[in-house]
């Protein structure tokens, strides 16, 4: 039987204006090749200007996950040569990191300890083109600001990684510090993986596979191996220090390079970046930017407002829309009713997920509308015309329900007025009435043709009740 031991590299690129170095936009996208400068691209003599803004993010970063700050950092470099490289070093972090230790408890309670959070630049993309055809280069992600989050050897299994993962994930974007979209390569992962006799102290030796770029991938890749370590154990050899490639078609990982070949990567401190010197107040500054996570938003939705875990995992599952619940609890106190109508209507008008909410609708109207439907004011079937017919035209709700005439002006008076108009008119149907279910709906259909359809329904079947029995 052997201990299972996984340590993790995670490369999540920063949410920048601009690069790390330069002043090329940091986007995705761009024609291969076209967003680059003598800095991003290596040119001889070209020098490195520091983004503030990385800086800062890596830091915020290091703040969300409980991180030291350490008050003096310094950019090494990282000498290896290949073609995705330029320069023919990265730009990194070895000795002095601007963040050390910190860490994520899973939702079983273990305390998953980081080692560092450390600030990078990216590397150019290379894109083999299959046998004999070559491979071409992209040097729009040359320079592109990257933290690396580096943590202890202290998973066990593909389950916690993956439960680990995805609260990295989740913070990180919502706290606005990377995008993480594994489709376009935002969030890398290395994994590191040993086995060792159960229960014994030292370590095993392990290999690493890097960049896998989806969660799935990841778990798969652990599950495979950790067998295939298994085996190579059981079979008496021992495993290989090694980096091994995990090929997502295949389903399984090949070698890569061995120790022997392994990099020496030389590194030193970067003689054109002075070392960064943090104070107290740019620390206070940053924690400032961190808002309400949303594991803490969820416990106050649940406990609090009194929703269910699923509505409040729904309205956590990004910030725009965490955002807008809030602002609208804050202008009526009604929170499980304002969950309602955005769970239900909003996310159903806002199919694609493509726009803001309150790019539908402002906080203000869609507030004018649930209130309108509490005061009895407006049914909930022209509040949802109106709703609609807000977001389609961008009028205010107000004018909308205005021009198409849609509050009801119907009171509880004008109701009974019309009920016992109803009851001399229809003496046999009063009769009726207490035995046949169905003339309830014959006189609520009775009161809306009176009403054009106004009247509230649940205050026209309690009026009938209440004067018809
Ligand atoms: P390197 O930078 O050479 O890859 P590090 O010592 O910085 O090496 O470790 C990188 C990652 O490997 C860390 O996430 C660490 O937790 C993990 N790790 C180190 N030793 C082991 C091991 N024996 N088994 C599993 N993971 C390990
Ligand atoms: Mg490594
Ligand atoms: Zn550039």
């Amino acid at each position: 039987m052997y201990d299972v031991v996984i340590g993790l590299e995670i490369h999540a690129e920063l949410k920048t204006n601009t690069k790390i170095f330069c002043s090329c936009e940091n986007v995705f996208g761009s024609k291969p090749n076209t967003n680059v400068c003598p800095v991003c691209t290596g040119m001889p003599g070209a020098l490195p200007v520091i983004n503030r803004q990385a800086i800062e993010l890596c830091i915020k970063a290091g703040l969300v996950f409980g991180c030291k700050i350490n008050k003096y950092a310094v950019m090494e470099r990282k000498n290896y040569f290949y073609p995705d490289l330029p320069k023919a070093y990265q730009i990194s972090q070895m000795v002095h990191p601007f963040c050390i230790q910190g860490g994520i408890t899973l939702s079983d309670g273990k305390f998953k300890a980081l080692n560092r959070i450390h600030l990078e630049e990216d590397a150019g993309k290379l894109i083999h083109m299959g046998k004999s055809q070559g491979t071409l280069i992209d040097y729009n992600r040359g320079g592109t600001p990257l933290i690396e989050i580096v943590t202890e050897p202290v998973f066990e299994n593909a389950q916690e990684v993956d439960e680990f993962l995805k609260k990295i994930r989740e913070k990180l974007v919502f706290c606005g510090i990377a995008d993480c979209k594994m489709e376009e390569g935002g969030l890398r992962v290395d994994v590191n993986i040993s086995l060792k006799p159960q229960g014994s102290k030292t370590l095993g030796t392990r290999t690493e596979m890097k960049n896998i770029n989806s969660f799935k991938s990841v778990s798969s890749a652990i599950d495979f191996e950790i067998e295939r370590q298994k085996e190579v154990l059981n079979s008496g050899l021992s495993v290989k220090q090694e980096t091994r490639k995990w090929d997502d078609d295949l389903q399984e990982n090949y070698c890569m390079r061995s120790k022997e070949e392994s990099m020496d990567y030389r590194y030193f401190p970067d003689p054109d970046i002075l070392p960064i010197i943090i104070t107290d107040d740019d620390i206070e500054r940053i924690r400032k930017t961190i808002p309400i996570l949303p594991e803490e938003l969820r416990k106050l939705y649940i406990e609090k407002y009194k929703l269910s875990t699923n509505d409040a995992n729904l309205l956590t599952s990004d910030k725009n829309i965490s955002d807008y619940y809030n602002k609208c609890v804050n202008l009526y106190n009604n929170p499980k009713k304002i969950a309602n109508w955005i769970i239900v209507d909003l996310f159903r008008l806002n199919k694609n997920k493509d726009k803001k909410l309150s790019e539908l609708i402002s906080e203000g109207d869609f507030i004018y509308l649930i209130k309108l439907v509490d005061e009895q004011k407006l049914t909930r079937t022209n509040a949802l015309v109106c709703l609609e017919k807000t977001i389609e035209t961008k009028k205010s709700s107000k004018t909308i329900c205005e021009e198409l005439n849609l509050i009801s002006n119907v009171d509880e008076f004008a109701i009974m007025e019309i009920l016992n108009k109803f009851k001399v008119e229809n003496p046999k149907a009063v009769e009726d009435f207490k035995t046949d279910s169905k003339v309830m709906s014959y006189i609520v259909g009775y009161v809306m043709k009176h009403t054009q359809g106004k009247a509230n329904g649940q205050l026209v079947s309690k009026l009938i009740k209440d004067m018809f029995n």
